[in-house]
């Protein structure tokens, strides 16, 4: 699908970057594989957004969001896991699905760590795409990682493919037919291939991994330029032209809601 302008991550700076540059005339995807909210969603009480002595953060995202919808903005519930220079723009993949865009903003928050051991058994057992390799591990027993939607998603899909699935999330609902598996990874083990998975000092024995918890941004474009895992940015832009970045993802951001929403604003202003 084409579109003007893709923007990763429906935290507070891509709800904002969605709103001004939907607002502006651009036709706008916005990808979120978890909630849209993002890391403000889960907050109780914010005190210091402009405006309002007590903000629920569900409820400003809910707000936010119904705003990005009221002028076009199309959500993707997905997480995107690769984006390639192409022509005058970007390819985006997320799952098997491809999207082209003239401008890409990021604004995927905080970079997540790899889990311990996960880039060695990257390709060897450990996957990101149920849709693209489900299929290799048919009758197999699998773990899915990660918490949200595309978590959600992916063990729906395997569970129709695999002999079991364990679900191994923090918080969320639970899935009919997966083995339900609270807590978080401490590594992937096996001897070249996967064998397992170490959950609470247990290692489940699995030969699939999915790990549905989004890529780091460096993983998902190649030659972004960063700094202790954070973005290096001048006002918004990277070192590659056309991608631009907003939030907490920017090296030296405030991390606050108000500074995520002012560079979101920002980053939408340069896709012109
Ligand atoms: C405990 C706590 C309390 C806080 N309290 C306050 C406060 O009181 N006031 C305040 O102003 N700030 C507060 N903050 C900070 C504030 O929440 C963040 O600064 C703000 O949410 C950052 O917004 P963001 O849009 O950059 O990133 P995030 O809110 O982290 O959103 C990023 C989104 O991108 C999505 N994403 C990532 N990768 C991908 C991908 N590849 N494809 C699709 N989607 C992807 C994620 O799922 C996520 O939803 C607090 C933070 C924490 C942790």
């Amino acid at each position: 699908m084409d579109c003007d302008v893709i923007i990763i991550g429906g935290g507070p700076a891509g709800l904002t970057a969605s709103i001004y540059a939907a607002r502006a005339g651009k036709k706008v995807l916005l990808f979120e594989g978890n909630r849209v909210g993002g890391t403000m969603a889960k907050l109780k009480k914010i005190a210091n957004y402009p405006g309002s002595i007590s903000e629920n953060g569900e409820e400003l995202s809910a707000r936010m969001f119904s705003q990005a919808l009221s002028f076009g903005v199309t959500l993707v519930s997905e997480f995107v896991l690769k984006i390639v220079r192409s022509g005058d723009g970007f390819t985006v993949t997320s799952g098997e699905k491809t999207y082209h865009a003239k401008y890409v903003v990021y604004c995927g928050g905080i970079a997540r760590k790899s889990l311990p051991a996960e880039k060695q058994f990257s390709g060897s057992g450990v996957s990101y795409c149920a849709v693209c390799d489900g299929a290799f591990f048919k009758g197999k027993d699998v773990a899915v990682i990660g918490d949200g939607e595309a978590a959600v998603f992916d063990v729906k899909y395997l569970l129709g493919l695999c002999k079991t699935v364990y679900f191994i999330h923090s918080y969320g609902e639970k899935v009919d037919g997966a083995v339900d598996v609270s807590g978080s990874v401490e590594a992937f083990v096996g001897e070249g291939t996967l064998s397992g998975v170490k959950v609470g000092g247990e290692v489940i024995p699995v030969e699939g991994a999915f790990v549905a918890m989004g890529a780091s941004a460096d993983s998902l474009i190649k030659g972004l330029a960063l700094s202790d895992g954070l973005i290096v940015a001048d006002g918004c832009k990277t070192n590659i032209d056309g991608f631009f970045v907003a939030g907490d993802c920017i090296k030296g951001s405030m991390r606050q809601i108000v500074s995520a929403c002012y560079e979101g604003a920002l980053a939408a202003s340069l896709c012109k």
